[in-house]
């Protein structure tokens, strides 16, 4: 009988590099999702890197609207890796059913942001970025995206352009197309603000905190003075122009692999005050690597 077979990864064969497509670099594309929106998907299937080093992640709630959101994905998976073109075809795909409940079933955006929801939910976001991460993340993998499923727009070349800056963590900025009633015409609108520079005052405000306490960004009743991406665009609009940032948001946000297996991960905790995807920018900083915002280079996010 033959001895079990044996697989080597030499994990210093796998490059994370600027130039991802020429190296043939492998990318887990993470998507958290709640809901299905057809545009996300199209979008999804206009990126422009080889979708032959693609895999794609997706973690749903097992609840109602999870078992829909199912549904409707599988049959956009069938669609696309069965009855495409060869050239439309992603790696693989892998579906994850969540194995907790989500703690505030079901809620619009005004519901999701209010203060009070926050630590529970974003906690149990953390949570399922974390399992999503820990049962895909593989020994071939270079890049890891972590994108939406109601980011709706974003430019074909998305990951080759953010690749192309070469930094560990990477995020573009999150907007919102809406219909202006004043102006009489479509106009766009920040959406994410959990990419921020820190400041003085919000590190007063932290050290006055209890131990798992966690400090928010985008409420008008805690003046953080952090100085946000989401305002940061420029007239000149120079899409490759960086700032560093402190804290980020997960709506597109690339990341080395090697971040995510020196073990940064999202907190479902307190973390120096921070949860979730801000404090994942956190705990990669501990671990030496800094994040980078990309104030002009737009995304955007679905409008309910
Ligand atoms: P917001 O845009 O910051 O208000 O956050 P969302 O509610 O859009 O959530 C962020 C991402 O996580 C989206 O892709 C959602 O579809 C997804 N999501 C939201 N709640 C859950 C949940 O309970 N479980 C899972 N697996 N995904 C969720
Ligand atoms: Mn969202």
């Amino acid at each position: 009988q033959k001895p079990p077979p044996v697989t080597r990864y030499n994990l210093n064969n796998v490059t994370i590099t600027k130039n991802p497509i020429e190296n043939r670099e492998n990318i887990l594309v993470l998507t958290p999702m709640a809901r299905f929106y057809q545009e996300y998907w199209d979008n999804l299937l206009r990126l422009s890197y080889p979708h032959e080093l693609i895999t794609l992640g997706f973690i749903l709630p097992k609840n109602k609207e999870g078992n829909a959101a199912t549904t409707a994905l599988q049959e956009q998976i069938a669609k696309t890796q069965q009855h495409s073109a060869e050239r439309n075809r992603f790696k693989s795909i892998i579906i994850l059913r969540q194995d907790f409940d989500p703690p505030l079933a079901s809620q619009d955006e005004g519901e999701r942001h209010k203060l009070q929801n926050q630590k529970e939910r974003r906690a149990a976001m953390s949570k399922a970025r974390n399992s999503l991460l820990f049962s895909t993340l593989g020994p071939s993998t270079s890049w890891v995206l972590w994108l939406d499923a109601d980011i709706i727009e974003t430019p074909p070349t998305l990951i080759q352009d953010l690749a192309s800056h070469d930094k560990p963590i990477i995020v573009p900025n999150c907007f919102q197309r809406y219909y202006d009633e004043e102006k009489k015409m479509e106009n766009e609108r920040p959406y994410d603000f959990n990419s921020w520079q820190d400041s003085p005052v919000a590190q007063e405000l932290a050290a006055k905190m209890g131990p798992d306490d966690i400090l928010l960004e985008g409420y008008a009743d805690i003046a953080t003075y952090r100085v946000l991406m989401a305002y940061m665009t420029t007239d000149d609009g120079e899409v490759h122009s960086e700032v560093d940032l402190d804290g980020v948001g997960g709506t597109a946000l690339l990341v080395k692999a090697d971040v995510h297996r020196d073990g940064a991960m999202f907190p479902p905790f307190a973390f120096y005050h921070l949860i979730e995807t801000e404090g994942f920018a956190k705990m990669a900083k501990r671990l030496g690597w800094q994040s980078t915002g990309l104030p002009n280079y737009k995304v955007y996010h679905y409008n309910e």
